[in-house]
């Protein structure tokens, strides 16, 4: 079957007659980030969307107060947090919310790493068992790309066929 996704020139992506429109994820990046730690953000950003297929969209925009946004912040950690945690993400009643990212946890960790696993939690996915992108427990050599796992996920959640999600590595089962 023919996907009826249309690529437009400019990159963005329009649905075709037959497809439900696709799902605006509105990002804001605030507080201090480095010019270093905004592109490892883009990065987790490129990530999602070349996984998602053009079925879902990260977009990072400018602060302009809109509301129902995902403001990912710089933050210190806070003291009763769980020690080993480097970033926590917090859906808000009204839509969107805030992904805290505590850089004084980070050591030489990769921000890019760590936000492909938060922008998960962004998009409603929960921890899983296994040594993945949703692991409970950071790990920088499974958590590179959206991975099968993930991408399940995802399909499951928002009633997406999962063969037109395009994770990375290997799936359980032939496709
Ligand atoms: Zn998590």
């Amino acid at each position: 079957m023919l996907s009826a996704m249309l690529w437009l020139a400019d990159g963005s992506v329009a649905a075709g007659p037959t497809d439900k429109p696709s799902v605006l994820v509105p990002v804001i990046v605030v507080g201090q980030f480095s010019d270093g730690q905004r592109a490892q953000i883009r990065e987790a950003v490129d990530e999602w969307n070349r996984a998602l297929n053009g079925h879902i969209r990260f977009e990072i925009q400018p602060d302009t107060g809109a509301p129902k946004v995902w403001a990912v912040t710089a933050t210190k950690s806070p003291m009763n947090n769980k020690k080993e945690a480097l970033a926590q993400t917090m859906a808000l009643p009204a839509g969107g919310g805030l992904v805290f990212v505590y850089l004084d946890r980070f050591g030489t960790r990769n921000l890019a790493g760590v936000m492909l696993h938060e922008f998960g939690h962004v998009l409603g996915l929960q921890h899983d068992g296994g040594h993945d992108l949703m692991s409970a427990t950071y790990n920088p050599y499974d958590q590179k790309c959206v991975d099968y796992a993930a991408a399940a996920q995802v399909a499951t959640l928002y009633s997406l066929p999962i063969e037109e999600l395009r994770w990375c590595g290997e799936a359980p089962t032939s496709h």
